[in-house]
């Protein structure tokens, strides 16, 4: 869960399971913003129908609120849906490793090349680099440059011998490769501006020839939707064992992410976050997860859900307050916190006639005390919030230790407490309020 999601919520407190209704809504939110992150529609589906179900099933949480629990379900599928723990590569037994790189052009295959030989250099290997993209006249010149920068040797087809076959490059680099004693072999292939199928044979033809223990498909995460009809026809044209996202600098949503690694079922292994031989990392599931929850849009949701609750919250207080029926010191913090939060039992008290005395208790709660209540009812016991007789003088001296305050303190607040839910037996035995729930008509 992300800092910031968890200061949102901090603050915030209330009980219960979460209800049917309540998990309809959010699921319907959750659906809306996953859309709009450009998560394809299948893959949202099957989403919201595992939240759906595990939200189902959550027990009370005693830590978290049902926002939060919500949140956190959210972030515990999207941590699975983006592959759970990062994978590594498979290094070969017999070296090289043959390392394959497919995907569109722009993708970022030649960058990519490039950080990913740093990357490996920096943890000892020895790569070479090799030029498969004969497509387009800068390309080989390109992968050079790269090379050059990551202090990697670079394996190119002899010049002047007119264009080049990429498969007999291919094939040449890893016999190089065993002469020079590199250790692992990375294949820059071709790419087209769309998916067809000449791309598709000959990338498919290097793969034949020089059997790569790992093709990693690099795919723009700005592409959004388009990812995943571009993964599938890598999938079906060449196949690939993983996943690599670039450009996750720019304001891609996370979308693509989601949907290839599910519609693939190929782990994203790693990601790129700019153009720099160092915006390189393995990927980690979780931080992807936090990046997508970061978005304006889930927070909106996750905000719109916790007011839900908040009212529904309201209402059943209203009616405990009404009917003076098992009303807690649980009861009373969460009442006080709520008052302070947005005060709608202040002003729901103050329109109904008769209740200006509850109203002026509730106002004289002092903002600050706010906190130290809450510390002294959050060190008792669930049995001695619930019966509050129960506190004798040593219960009182622990919690006065528990919550850093004076056992006096202890002993008003206790009071205070018998005074609230004495006026609102009284109250509930007097005139009652028509039109509220637990209210006499
Ligand atoms: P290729 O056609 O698949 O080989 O793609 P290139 O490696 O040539 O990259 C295409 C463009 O995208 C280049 O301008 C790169 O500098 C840029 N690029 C590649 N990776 C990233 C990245 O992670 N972030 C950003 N911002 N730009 C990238
Ligand atoms: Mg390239």
């Amino acid at each position: 869960l992300s800092d910031r999601l968890t200061s949102v919520f901090s603050s915030l407190r209330s009980k219960g399971r979460l209800s049917d209704a309540d998990i309809d809504a959010t699921c319907r939110e959750i659906r809306i913003a996953l859309l709009e992150a450009d998560v394809a529609l299948p893959v949202v589906r099957d989403f919201v129908s595992h939240v759906r179900e595990r939200a189902r099933g959550t027990e009370v949480s005693q830590a978290l609120n049902p926002a939060q629990q919500v949140v956190k379900i959210v972030n515990d599928e999207l941590v699975t849906i983006l592959g759970g723990e990062t994978r590594r590569l498979r290094f070969a037994k017999n070296p090289p490793t043959v390392i394959m790189l497919a995907g569109l052009q722009g993708a970022g295959k030649t960058t990519l090349a490039g950080k990913l030989a740093l990357w490996l250099r920096e943890q000892g290997h020895a790569p070479l680099l090799v030029a498969a993209d004969l497509q387009r006249p800068n390309a080989v010149q390109q992968l050079q440059v790269v090379g050059e920068r990551a202090g990697v040797a670079v394996h190119a087809p002899e010049p002047g011998n007119g264009v080049g076959d990429p498969v007999q490059v291919a094939r040449g680099s890893v016999e190089q490769a065993r002469r020079l004693q590199h250790d692992i072999v990375i294949i820059d292939t071709a790419g087209r501006l769309g998916i067809d199928q000449e791309l598709m044979k000959q990338a498919a033809d290097i793969r034949d020839a020089v059997q790569p223990d790992e093709v990693l498909f690099v795919v723009d995460a700005m592409i959004g939707q388009d990812a995943v009809t571009t993964a599938q026809a890598f999938m079906e044209g060449v196949g690939f064992d993983g996943v690599v996202l670039t450009k996750l600098d720019g304001d891609a949503r996370g979308g693509a992410a989601l949907s290839v690694r599910h519609i693939t079922g190929r782990p994203i292994m790693f990601a790129s976050t700019g153009e720099k031989l160092e915006d390189f990392d393995a990927f980690h599931p979780d931080r992807m997860a936090s990046r997508i929850l970061d978005m304006g849009d889930i927070l909106t949701l996750i905000e719109q859900a916790q007011r839900t609750f908040d009212e529904q919250e309201a209402a059943r207080m209203a009616g405990k307050l009404v009917s003076g029926d098992g009303f807690t010191l649980d009861d009373f913090l969460e009442q006080m916190m709520m008052v302070r939060k947005m005060g709608p039992i202040k002003n729901l008290l103050g329109m109904m006639p008769g209740m200006g005395q509850m109203r002026d208790q509730l106002n004289q709660v002092d903002e600050r005390d706010l906190d130290r209540v809450a510390a002294i009812i959050r060190s008792m016991t669930p049995g001695e919030r619930a019966e509050p007789k129960l506190i004798n003088g040593s219960r009182r001296a622990r919690i006065a230790r528990g919550s850093g305050v004076t056992v006096t303190e202890v002993a008003n607040l206790v009071v205070r407490f018998f005074e609230a839910q004495k006026m609102m037996r009284q109250m509930a035995g007097g005139m009652g309020i028509p039109g509220m729930p637990g209210g006499r008509k």
